[in-house]
């Protein structure tokens, strides 16, 4: 174990993001060299599990510019390009079965073409689909070198902008609102969700996929993570249970893997179930929620590499059809 240090951690407490409240009870803790980067709470009264403290927005910001810069390999030490370019082939399942969901509001649409905003668009896997399919498409997307490249690829007009403020003067311009795994990373989600029911038309849909928290994948991912002690759950992290209490561990001591561990332990902020997911939806406005069924396919590109990598853990998560949430958001006809 080397001398490497990475500079001290911002961190920053929150209360509930769905209910307000400032009491939570500590699930789990995730430290690296005695620092604590995150803890994992769920609140005493409405149950929503999310970090406190957490990393800053800005902490996060120069974590991520790290990453991209770094030219980390992916966690298994196999080539990043390779990673990524298996997540996007299973990721091109997952979005065909998302637009199914919203097909119905694009064949309605009396007048012009259906418009769908992508928040979190990423490099536009899903807008390529989405627009073969006939639809519209605008992204939100928070990296400039992506917006550049969406930009290049689908017109200046289709980026709405990097962040979720340069919406507010789009009120009900989007029949569908797409928000594939972008929820659980951000640090105000009932603001996100509150901001996708401002710009849709009345009876416009949102759609948003997220890890399922109260997944039997979960449960059983978990208990045989106690089951095995320490063990390394992936190339950079290892995963505790002492006193009561997660640990992630960093499994290397090195600047690249330190890094790598602290996005891969707190880049998600918050952990949903159908029940906080859905009254975050109701409170963001949305007069009707409805549960479409969740892939089988591995879900975010981390969660990815490690499910695909471990034969136990693919098997755990192919049987456990609730591992993803997909909630299909309409906004009242009315509002
Ligand atoms: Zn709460």
């Amino acid at each position: 174990m080397t001398a490497t240090r990475l500079p001290a951690i911002e961190t920053e407490t929150t209360s509930c993001a769905l209910c307000s409240f400032s009491a939570s009870r500590t699930r789990g803790e995730i430290r690296m060299d005695g620092q604590l980067v995150g803890r994992m709470v769920h609140c005493e009264r409405c149950g929503l599990r999310f970090l406190s403290p957490r990393p800053t927005q800005r902490q996060r910001d120069w974590l991520y510019e790290q990453e991209y810069h770094s030219g980390l390999p992916g966690e298994h030490g196999e080539t990043r390009f390779a990673s990524v370019k298996a997540d996007q082939d299973l990721a091109l399942v997952r979005f065909g079965r998302y637009l199914a969901q919203l097909e119905g509001i694009r064949r309605t649409k009396r007048e012009g073409r259906a418009r769908l905003l992508d928040i979190g668009a990423g490099t536009g896997q899903l807008l390529e689909l989405a627009r073969e399919r006939g639809w519209d498409v605008s992204a939100i997307e928070r990296s400039g070198e992506a917006c550049q490249y969406l930009a290049g690829r689908y017109g200046p007009g289709s980026v709405a902008g990097r962040d979720l403020t340069d919406l507010e003067g789009a009120a009900g311009s989007y029949d569908a609102v797409v928000m594939a795994h972008v929820i659980e990373h951000m640090p105000d989600p009932l603001g996100a969700l509150a901001m996708a029911h401002h710009v849709l038309v009345p009876g416009g849909r949102l759609l948003v996929a997220t890890p399922n928290e109260a997944s039997l994948y979960e449960w059983l991912w978990q208990v045989r993570q106690r089951r095995r002690g320490a063990s390394a759950a992936n190339h950079y992290v290892a995963i505790a249970w002492r006193e009561g209490c997660w640990y992630r561990e960093p499994v290397h001591y090195d600047a690249r893997s330190l890094i790598e561990f602290q996005i891969l332990t707190t880049e998600h902020l918050y952990f949903f179930t159908r029940r906080t997911l859905g009254e975050m939806l109701r409170r963001a406005g949305f007069a009707q929620v409805n549960w479409a069924s969740g892939s089988a396919a591995p879900a975010s590109s981390r969660f990815g590499r490690l499910v695909r990598n471990d034969l136990v853990n693919r098997a755990l998560f192919l049987l456990d059809r609730h591992a993803e949430l997909v909630a299909i958001a309409e906004k009242g006809r009315t509002a």
